[in-house]
């Protein structure tokens, strides 16, 4: 019990002393699950600018003021038209609108107003990336969690959440996260088992602002642990259908050789039968929650115990949520799990 209280302690403690601990950042007053988080938005080009196609771009910068706008129904937001895929159809739909259903399908209502807000803010930057490099032939992102991001009609959700995420949404009506003057590419996910993940080690390309940070607090979300079992022969079966070279010697313990780590701890490469294996496949051809587990093999299966969940690049929902308990607004949230930004009107 005196451990947990202790714990819960640090976290605070760790939050709370952030304003101090990174430049730039706004400080601030503390401010105050029908959805799932998201367990993996996808990356997007990491070498895209942000020039738009001019044919293109339908909103003209003329008819979409950088200024944010306060109130929803004159904002930057209701002005802007986003493209959208829905099934087969390619829907005209507000910002606004766009953003609060991305809201509700991508992150849990019960979630704190300031982690919902950079949830906003992240969610837009996404899209208008998006918007700027066609995504989708004809529209700049379609409704999909895996592919683009979630998105959930606002006029089929409890009135109180749609509340709640519309607020978010008007609240940082027109602002964007830009490194070096670019949209970021402003990736999430829903939980990192206490670190994130730089993007080099799970992508390949470097990415400033994409680099491994401590996330603490995160230890309520619903898959910080988890343990995923293969059977024993299906596991040597696979390794053996992707590296013919592999080996196994009678002894489990000689089945498991050197383990190399990323810099968000997470298993960089791991020998198996003499062989070297990436963690991403792992993860990929096992199905494992995340790529920061540890292994341990049975006469009957290969067991997994994962921590985290998602590609652990960018923000982590669970631990922007733990961020905002403790005291910290937004920008701060954003901040800190993308290096080196600013927040800004677009
Ligand atoms: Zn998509």
């Amino acid at each position: 019990m005196k451990d947990s209280i202790l714990a819960a302690l640090i976290v605070i403690l760790f939050w709370a002393a952030l304003p101090f601990l990174c430049t730039g950042v706004v400080g601030g007053p503390p401010q105050g699950e029908s959805a799932a988080p998201a367990a993996d938005a996808r990356p997007t080009d990491p070498q895209a600018t942000d020039t738009p196609d001019e044919a293109w771009d339908s909103n003209a910068p003329a008819s979409n003021p950088a200024a944010p706008a306060p109130e929803a129904a004159d904002g930057f937001d209701a002005r802007f038209r986003l493209p959208v895929l829905r099934g087969s159809e390619i829907e005209s739909m507000d910002l606004h609108t766009y953003l609060t259903g991305v809201l509700l399908a991508e992150m849990p209502s019960s979630f704190e107003d300031e982690a919902k807000k950079a949830q906003a803010v992240a969610s837009r930057t996404y899209c208008l990336r998006s918007y700027l490099h066609r995504r989708h032939d004809g529209a700049a992102v379609c409704v999909n969690s895996g592919c683009c991001q979630g998105w959930r009609d606002p006029s089929a959700a409890a009135p109180e959440d749609r509340a709640r995420a519309e607020a978010a949404v008007t609240a940082t009506d027109g602002l964007v996260i830009r490194y070096q003057g670019a949209l970021i590419d402003a990736t999430f996910f829903s939980c990192s088992g206490g670190q994130t993940e730089s993007a080099a080690a799970v992508w390949g390309s470097d990415l400033p602002y994409l680099q491994a940070v401590e996330s603490p607090g995160e230890e309520g979300a619903t898959h910080f642990s988890d343990e995923t079992r293969i059977p024993l022969d299906d596991f040597r079966a696979a390794l053996a259908e992707q590296d013919g070279a592999v080996s196994f010697p009678e002894a489990l313990g000689g089945w498991v050789g050197a383990v190399t780590y990323t810099p968000g701890g997470g298993v960089d490469r791991m020998e198996l039968g003499g062989r070297p294996f990436s963690g991403t496949w792992l993860r990929k051809r096992f199905g494992l929650r995340s790529t920061v587990f540890t292994l341990e093999l049975t006469a009957e299966e290969a067991v997994f115990t994962t921590k985290g969940y998602g590609h652990r690049v960018g923000m982590s929902q669970y631990g922007a949520d733990a961020m905002a308990r403790a005291g910290n607004r937004f920008t701060e949230i954003l901040k800190w799990y993308y290096q080196g930004v600013t927040v800004e009107a677009y």
